[in-house]
């Protein structure tokens, strides 16, 4: 999906004249990409109509001074579909997350197979990780196995759970469980239940009963994705049955009907805490409607790769604080704190998923087949910055560039774009328009050379760094996305 409405973007980006046959051909690349998709009909027609209206209403140039130059229009046609995109899945309710000092009780409902079981853990691991004491109650008496399955994913990902063989009460176990849990003072407590084949009142009497022993501070909703549309009349009817606060969507991985799950849980308004990317412990992800939508539109998502860089970090509070405050400090971010980033990057894999989160790499990595290439490409990069001074690594690269002389002998490299006002920009803004020509040097040239890559390899890593610098200068400050992301939990 991304993809098609991207390809369609960078269409109008090539197109001179941004005027209505252009905007309309836009439309309909991303209606059909939407509707692909399995996105509602309904939704995609109310789509168009709006960003058709808003589009007109700032284009509209009777009664304006001057008509707006097509690097304009052209971010006003972009920036409608982007915010009609986020609204449609943006549910604008305040996100809930679990209290510190407190025992949060988070109860699982869902149909079988819907991916409960897996994502309690990839839950519990999540919250586990940031710090919270979090205990696994198994209450599916349900399906054979079910809580074997519990036990080895709870082990795996060294999480304490709670079950029984013997006891066949499902209200029983996750009273007992939650109780035992909260015993032992721990912050966070996730209750796993069976899901029937079918919503059928007997599932829905039991979840009933289950809220009411445990008393949930959340109730999380798990919905497959490969359903598509028919997510909103399943949510519809759990909805009814058990109240819940939040929405778990699984299996978001390869599935071309993603979209039309997603925006159809959206329609019931209720949010979408996370969703699942995979069938791993770590391959989940906070729902975040704006990152998300730039991610799908090959914008890059740093609030997510932030998060995981933190996860990797997390082993050394230190340094990652060191690292928080120099950036909150609006501090270059150094080629030296890229080379760190990238080697955390290498720690998280897969890759192929988390160079989706950064600006550009995506797209670089989009050609390389599986992982294995990805990490190839990285260990590039970091052979890269093997052969670079301290002086280059704690440098901005601009280390990199000489001025092109006036007086250009024959034969001479082609003129670079001066570093830091290149097509690094990537949201699209207007480019400074004094260009100082400049060319890669003999720095870069001895970079090249000593870790067996090009000058061209050498140019790429810049413009990648440079990317990542804009987006992490973005981030500092008080009104940075960093202190957003802390102020929101
Ligand atoms: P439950 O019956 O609701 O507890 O569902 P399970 O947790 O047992 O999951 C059913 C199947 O879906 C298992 O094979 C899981 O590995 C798989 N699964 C769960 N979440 C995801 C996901 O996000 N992506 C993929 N690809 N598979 C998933
Ligand atoms: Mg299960």
């Amino acid at each position: 999906l991304g993809r098609r409405i991207n390809a369609a973007l960078s269409d109008l980006n090539k197109t001179p004249l941004v005027d209505n046959a252009a905007i309309d051909a836009l439309l309909k690349s991303v209606c059909s990409a939407l509707l692909e998709a399995d996105v509602n009909v309904r939704l995609v027609s109310q789509m168009r109509d709006s960003v058709k209206g808003s589009v007109k209403e700032q284009l509209n140039e009777s009664g304006k001074a001057e008509r707006l130059s097509e690097p304009q229009r052209r971010n006003v046609v972009q920036k409608a579909i982007f915010d009609h995109l986020v609204g449609l899945v943006d549910p604008g309710t305040e996100l809930w997350a679990p209290k510190k000092g407190k025992q949060n009780v988070i109860m699982f409902v869902g149909l079988q197979g819907s991916g409960k079981t897996t994502s309690v853990t990839k839950l519990g691991s999540y919250y586990s990780k940031r710090g919270f004491k979090v205990g696994l109650v198994c209450a599916d008496t349900f399906r054979a196995g079910a809580f074997d399955q519990l036990k080895q994913n709870a082990s795996k990902a060294g999480i304490p759970f709670y079950g029984s063989y013997t006891e066949t009460d499902p209200v029983t176990i996750a009273g007992a469980g939650v109780d035992s849990f909260k015993q032992g003072k721990f912050d966070v407590i996730i209750v796993d239940t069976s899901g029937r084949h079918r919503q059928e009142t007997e599932l829905f009497n039991e979840m009933v009963e289950i809220g009411q022993r445990v008393k949930p501070d959340q109730t999380i909703m798990v919905v497959d994705a490969s359903i598509g549309q028919a997510a909103e009349t399943q949510a519809k009817a759990f909805k009814e049955a058990a109240d819940f606060g939040g929405i778990f969507v699984t299996k978001l991985d390869g599935h071309a009907k993603g979209g039309g799950a997603i925006s159809a849980v959206a329609a019931t308004k209720t949010p979408i805490l996370f969703i699942g990317l995979g069938e791993h412990v770590g391959d989940l992800e906070v729902f975040r409607p704006q990152p998300f939508i730039s991610k799908m539109l090959g914008m890059g998502d740093m609030t997510g790769l932030m998060e995981k860089v933190q996860e990797v970090q997390m082993a050394n509070p230190d340094r990652q604080k060191e690292m928080l405050k120099k950036i909150e400090e609006g501090g270059t971010f150094s080629i030296r704190d890229w080379r760190e980033q990238i080697g955390n990057i290498m720690k998280m894999g897969p890759l192929s998923k988390i160079a989706g989160m950064i600006p550009g790499l995506g797209q670089m990595m989009s050609g390389a087949g599986g992982d294995e290439e990805a990490g190839s490409k990285m260990k590039r990069m970091m052979f890269l910055t093997d052969s670079m001074t301290a002086q280059e690594l704690d440098s901005d690269g601009s280390i990199f560039y000489s001025p092109v002389r006036p007086k250009k002998p024959p034969g001479a490299e082609k003129a670079l774009e001066k570093p830091g006002e290149s097509s690094a920009n990537a949201d699209g803004k207007k480019k400074s328009k004094e260009k100082v020509p400049v060319r890669m040097n003999a720095r870069a040239r001895r970079v090249a050379k000593g870790s067996g890559t090009s000058v061209r390899e050498v140019e790429e890593f810049l413009m990648q760094y440079r990317m990542v610098r804009n987006l992490v200068k973005q981030m500092g400050g008080k009104q940075g996305w960093l202190k957003q992301m802390q102020g929101g939990g």
